[in-house]
């Protein structure tokens, strides 16, 4: 498996989990750019935003969109806070499995760069 984020889901590389059921689990960045950082994955490998199906995944994508919403309520982000989805080399992906970053508790400029 040469994916880093189904090594995680699969537990062989260690996480600061938040959250996790059968369909996502949501753990801390190891990178963090605010003070919470938190990212949200499907378990499925799905590579980037253009290999999410409209009609098998959309259940699991809002989801993805729910569990950011819960949990960033549980960090306290209830002034704001902000979800981002990198797509590929030019949207800045570097970890081609998907995965929403929640970012919150800093003030957000806007566009980001
Ligand atoms: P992206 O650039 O949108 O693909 O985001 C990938 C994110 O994954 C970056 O914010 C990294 O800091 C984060 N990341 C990379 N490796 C790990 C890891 N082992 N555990 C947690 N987060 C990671
Ligand atoms: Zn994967």
């Amino acid at each position: 498996m040469d994916c880093l984020f189904c090594r995680i889901v699969a537990g062989e590389i260690p996480a600061r989990k938040l959250y996790e059921d059968d369909q996502v689990i949501a753990f801390n960045d190891i990178d963090p750019k605010a003070p919470v950082h938190f990212l949200v994955i499907p378990k499925k490998h799905i590579a980037t935003l253009h290999d999410l199906g409209e009609q098998e995944d959309k259940a699991l994508a809002g989801h993805i969109l729910f569990t950011a919403q819960k949990l960033a309520r549980e960090q306290g982000c209830d002034e704001g806070f902000r979800v981002v989805m990198n797509c590929n080399e030019l949207g800045g992906q570097t970890v081609y499995h998907i995965h929403m970053h929640v970012l919150g508790k800093r003030p957000m400029s806007w566009p980001p760069g």
